[in-house]
């Protein structure tokens, strides 16, 4: 195959991107300098070569050890578990610097076709919050994007929860809708996430 198409081709299995999308991120290349193609190449053989996925939070980092610099973090905050859908909802609440505690990364929402939850890691959510509480946890906050699936997650993911804060003092809660309905977390901009945060209930 063509180079360009080939690089075409697996730029267009990006999320949300199209293949006009696809085509002018390999003209950006053909035109960029070659420091910025081996920059690209390099990053990428790093990615592959040292991809594990933490014990903890269960989201994929690129070191070798088996908890996440953030579960790995002395300085973070076990009275709060954010349960969020994946890894990139994630790394949306920490760019929005306003969230201090611990992760849970659920890995994905249920879907309204099949009101399944098959895939989802509940079962390893529900099972990891007696040790939690132990060490400290005192809220778990689920933060969800704002769309029908995000809201059946996490009415879902209540009635999980609700008998285990008869056996320990724990309380749920949700973000806010600050987020306006059916947007991303992911797009979601730091001000709205905090609001989101402080709203929670
Ligand atoms: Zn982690």
């Amino acid at each position: 195959m063509d180079p360009i198409e080939r690089l075409s081709t697996i730029f267009e299995r990006f999320p949300g991107i199209g293949p006009r999308q696809a085509a002018r991120f390999v003209q950006f290349l053909l035109r960029s300098s070659p420091a910025i193609r081996r920059d690209l190449i390099e990053s990428l053989q790093c990615l592959g070569g040292s991809v594990s996925q933490c014990e903890e939070c269960m989201r994929f980092h690129t070191s070798r050890e088996k908890l996440c610099g953030i579960c790995a973090n002395p300085r973070r905050d076990p009275q709060y578990l954010a349960v969020v859908a994946s890894d990139a909802d994630l790394l949306a609440l920490e760019r929005s610097g306003t969230y201090r505690g611990m992760y849970f990364v659920i890995g994905g929402t249920i879907s309204l076709a099949s009101e399944k939850a098959s895939g989802l890691r509940i079962p390893g959510l529900l099972n990891s919050i007696s040790q939690r509480v132990e060490a400290g946890l005192k809220e778990v906050i689920l933060a969800f994007p704002a769309n029908p699936e995000g809201d059946a997650t996490m009415i879902r993911l209540r009635e999980d929860l609700e008998p285990l804060t008869l056996v320990h003092e724990l309380k749920i809660s949700a973000l806010g809708r600050g987020l306006s309905t059916g947007s991303e977390l992911e797009y979601a901009d730091p001000d709205t996430i905090q609001s989101a945060f402080e709203s929670r209930r």
